[in-house]
């Protein structure tokens, strides 16, 4: 039997989102039903919603940082039981056969991964996201989210939180390391408090003086205001590491001279336009720039087990879900503190 499901959708692109029901796929023996909490709000929402990446398909439910609790189980499920807390992130489906998928790396997986909204899947549909007020998921791509963390604070994890735990536990942060996070939004907050939970000393570099006080709070050692030019000049040689979470065209090398020898730029916001990259900035010092994608499964429930061991979550604004249409105005605006996050019991 087809789930019924209600939810928020856009028909059109820059349109309004307006309440939808439509029908989930009935619970398989591999799947799990959970009736969703909450929601973040990705920036990737707004990005697919706009068509800006030609890809949007419509009807569109969009979210994909998705918590709910479990309510029924197919019969080969047995890693999660019903009135279990977990997590959908962006990855719903993969071949499970190829050397990607074999890698925990379902996001590469070589015969292309579904994504949990705007995509289409095995059986031949197109996934509706979690702003609504149920999933059916395959129980191999939900994650268990501990229940000492607050479900709504949690849900900014899946997209947000993995984003930026997975280039910094690639390139080894740690005690005796020193990390500059570029970019106090959605991402960069997060990025804060994985790397100072981490044990590495964190700076952060922000464009706004008025969010150096935020940087504090949320665990950094020291901040850098990037309009002072002095304090960028001094920082020059300092970080192993900057995570960079701009996502907009901006100038990197001031940035590259504050890396040490060796030291690697990762990119993880997506800029539309290209960034003009001066190259002795990597090659005095044999420094790197790379990027990163959110990560598999694997490696987004072990941050989930690291924030429920450090008691990480994300700073939210809790909105009702008829607000969603003012909030995707508000993060045009860049106007959050730092991720929204739906009530999904208000639909
Ligand atoms: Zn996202
Ligand atoms: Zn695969």
């Amino acid at each position: 039997m087809p789930i019924p499901s209600r939810g928020y959708v856009l028909t059109e692109a820059g349109g309004e989102l307006r309440p939808y029901e439509f029908n989930r796929r009935d619970v398989g023996e591999d799947d799990i039903l959970v009736n969703l909490m909450y929601c973040g709000i990705c920036h990737s929402d707004l990005l697919v919603a706009g068509n800006e990446l030609g890809n949007a398909n419509f009807p569109l439910v969009p979210g994909h940082e998705i918590v709910g609790r479990v309510s029924e189980i197919g019969i080969n499920v047995s890693n999660h039981k019903v009135g279990d807390i977990v997590g959908i992130g962006c990855i719903v489906d993969s071949c499970r056969n190829c050397n990607s998928c074999g890698s925990g790396d379902e996001h590469y997986c070589e015969s292309g991964w579904t994504m949990s909204f705007n995509a289409k899947d095995k059986y031949n549909q197109y996934t509706c996201g979690g702003y609504s007020s149920n999933y059916v998921v395959d129980h191999r791509y939900a994650v268990k989210i501990s229940p000492d963390l607050d479900p709504a604070k949690a849900a900014p994890l899946l997209c947000g939180g993995i984003t930026v735990y997975a280039p910094l536990i690639r390139h080894q942060t740690g005690p005796g390391k020193r990390v500059g996070i570029l970019g106090l939004g959605g991402l960069g907050h997060l990025a804060v408090k994985f790397a100072s939970a981490m044990g590495a000393s964190v700076t952060m570099l922000t464009s706004s003086s008025a969010k150096a006080e935020d940087a504090k709070v949320l665990g950094a050692d020291d901040v850098i205001v990037t309009s002072d030019t002095d304090a960028v000049t001094a920082a020059a040689g300092s970080f192993d590491l900057i995570i960079n979470t701009v996502s907009e065209k901006h100038d990197p090398n001031p940035f590259l001279h504050m890396l040490k020898r060796d030291g690697v730029m990762s990119l993880v916001g997506a800029p539309a336009k290209p960034l003009e990259l001066f190259a002795p900035a990597l090659v005095m010092g044999d420094k790197s720039i790379t990027g990163s994608m959110i990560a598999g499964i694997e490696m987004t429930q072990q941050m989930l087990d690291f924030c429920a061991k450090h008691n990480i979550t994300a700073e939210t604004e809790v909105i009702p879900i008829d607000y969603v249409n003012e909030a995707w105005e508000r993060m045009r605006k860049k106007d959050v503190r730092y991720r929204f996050v739906i009530d999904l019991s208000t639909l």
